[in-house]
């Protein structure tokens, strides 16, 4: 006997990347900073009060909001905070979309798209990037056709780290008859001297909706905290409506205002994570390995000798007490996606990755010697 709605029978869930307990090995699998926190918030924490803690949070996280508005350069009413950039993906499913009723994405993208659009009982229509992680041209008109009412699109994309300009952005979002939800997850990695600025299209385009978290740019993806910007006409119904009442804690609104007060902090290890992207990439290269231009804080890896030695290079390093990210879905399967670290970090993934391919590149040789 099953309690479940039957459609959730088959759904398999988000599997995330792992988090070991153990606290001396390299996580380069899932993204997160490697520099801490602001010492702005660490200090705020410390000034927690037990009186914050006994009553409700501020409803609306208004004053969280006001700092995003200043930040942004847009009303508070064209914000909304959530309990991480994750919230928002299933409130605009359940604010925008009904069961039944088809979702847009593109394929490779965050995997935690099908797994929400399958909990909402909607089929989803997949657009295929092109081999340079390009949108397609028909997208729109393909997406249309199948009533997308909601379409994901992450810029930077994921897994492969490359931007969209903003012409291309706004040319798809002006013909879709649906929402185009812009998770600019690690928007915060791209070279200031791009100019990438999204956030004046949601005064333009009403059907616009970006999602942005403090988990990836503010070393915070333990606090959980994200947040939408958009029209009122996106906004308002989900904070009024369709989020749950308190949905961000007062430990959380209170550090996140912290984190987005300092941005000279935050923008310095934004530096950092660039300077150690360039460096990773030369590296890279001269191992023999190929990865796209990234302008975030990951580079998705391809071994040109196939996924026999992408995987062997994963459980290597993973014996090494590194961990990097591999996806077993057609197009990444000879690729490893790896987060930037430290200086520090990344010298040991190169001296890890090296010691493996001379040892995988020998074995294959005497291999074959003896074939
Ligand atoms: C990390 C991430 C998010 C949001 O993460 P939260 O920790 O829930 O804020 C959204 N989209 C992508 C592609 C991500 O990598």
């Amino acid at each position: 006997m099953s309690y479940e709605r039957p459609h959730l029978r088959n759904v398999e869930g988000y599997v995330p990347g792992r988090q070991p307990i153990q606290t001396n090995v390299i996580k380069l699998n899932t993204n997160e900073n490697p520099y801490p926190p602001s010492p702005k918030v660490m200090e705020a924490l410390v000034q927690v009060q037990a009186e914050q803690l006994r009553k409700y949070p501020p409803p609306l996280a208004t004053p969280v909001r006001e700092e995003l508005a200043q930040l942004h350069n847009i009303s508070v009413e064209n914000t909304m905070i959530v309990n991480g950039g994750d919230e928002l993906l299933r409130l605009a499913i359940t604010t925008f979309v009904d069961p039944g009723v088809t979702i847009g994405l593109f394929e490779p993208s965050y995997s935690l798209y099908p797994v929400l659009a399958e909990v909402n009982n909607s089929p989803v229509v997949r657009i295929p990037l092109s081999d340079t992680w390009q949108v397609p041209a028909h997208a729109a008109q393909a997406l249309n056709k199948a009533q997308a009412k909601l379409t994901f699109i992450v810029n930077p994309h994921a897994p492969s780290g490359t931007l969209l300009p903003i012409t291309e952005i706004e040319s798809l979002a002006s013909q879709l008859n649906g929402v185009l939800l812009i998770d600019e997850a690690y928007i915060d990695f791209v070279d200031p001297q791009l100019s990438h600025n999204v956030v004046p299209l949601i005064t333009k385009l009403p059907n616009v909706l970006i999602l942005r978290t403090l988990s990836k740019g503010y070393g915070l993806a333990g606090l959980r905290l994200g947040y939408a910007l958009g029209s009122e006409q996106l906004i308002l119904p989900m904070l009024s409506k369709t989020r749950d009442s308190y949905n961000v804690d007062v430990v959380a609104q209170t550090l996140a205002k912290q984190a987005l007060m300092d941005q000279a902090y935050a923008a310095s290890t934004w530096e950092n994570v660039r300077k150690e992207r360039n460096k990773l990439y030369n590296n890279f290269k001269q191992l023999g390995l190929s990865c796209p231009e990234s302008q975030s804080n990951f580079l998705l890896v391809t071994f040109p000798q196939g996924s026999a030695m992408a995987r062997r290079v994963l459980s290597g390093l993973e014996q090494r007490g590194i961990l990097v990210r591999y996806f077993d879905t057609q197009g990444l399967q000879d690729k490893l996606r790896i987060t930037v670290g430290t200086a520090e970090q990344n010298q040991r993934l190169l001296n890890g990755i090296e010691e493996i391919l001379r040892e995988s590149l020998s074995i294959m040789r005497k291999d074959s010697v003896r074939a």
